[in-house]
């Protein structure tokens, strides 16, 4: 499980941090928005604790940025902003919990196991997008009801941007997934298996499943 804290107070990250490897628990720990900004496009989370008041800005600006990108990643909000007012709006542009300050560590562990919990729950079987249905169960694939044939890394790739509809995926983050992480991601190896997966399902000129993000990597539309 990776967990990402940002937080500007560094005494309290890395008291959070140590809390949450003692339960062997991956952390990393972001300072400014800018840091969380980048971190969060280089690797995925399990769960984000997100601190309000940063330094170079609003962590619920960053919060509302991240949920219109598509990123789907639990939010848990730890602000020392506490009034009802604060955690209505925290919630409503898309955290999934609030804790105020000061809190107790315990407590902020607990929600910790509680959202990681709610998170395997829902995780879907089907995923369904743009006309394409993944069947993550029976490993099957049809496109607008006709079965379509693919091998296990084409599905496994096509997975991963249905997991994440509309979020631009790097280059990095799809390698990583798919092949190992030593792999060279400069190769065209992905550029191969996505030209596949075009051809597969990608059958309508006008409407284009995929977008090509030069130099960055794709997205799912
Ligand atoms: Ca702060």
């Amino acid at each position: 499980m990776k967990i990402l804290i940002v937080e500007d107070q560094v005494r309290l990250a890395q008291l959070v941090r140590q809390g949450l490897s003692e339960r062997a628990y991956t952390v990393k720990i972001e300072h400014t928005c800018a840091g969380a900004r980048d971190a969060l496009c280089e690797d995925s989370y399990d769960l984000i604790i997100l601190d309000l008041g940063l330094q170079d800005g609003d962590g619920l600006d960053l919060l509302r940025e991240w949920r219109k990108a598509g990123f789907k990643e639990p939010v848990l909000i730890l602000s020392a902003r506490d009034t009802v007012q604060d955690r209505v709006k925290g919630l409503d542009l898309g955290a999934d919990d609030y804790l105020a300050k000061p809190f107790s560590l315990e407590e902020l562990l607990a929600r910790v196991r509680s959202q990681l919990r709610r998170q395997s729950d829902v995780k879907e079987t089907v995923l369904e997008c743009g006309g394409v249905k993944l069947d993550l169960l029976q490993l099957t694939a049809e496109l607008h009801g006709q079965r379509i044939d693919l091998t296990r890394r084409e599905f496994a790739l096509l997975e991963i941007f249905m997991q994440s509809p509309g979020r631009i995926l790097t280059r990095t983050y799809i390698s990583e997934k798919i092949w190992a992480s030593h792999y060279d991601v400069d190769t065209n190896l992905l550029d191969v298996y996505m030209s596949r997966l075009r051809t597969k399902l990608d059958t309508s000129p006008d409407k284009p499943l995929f977008k090509t993000i030069r130099g960055v990597g794709y997205q799912l539309l």
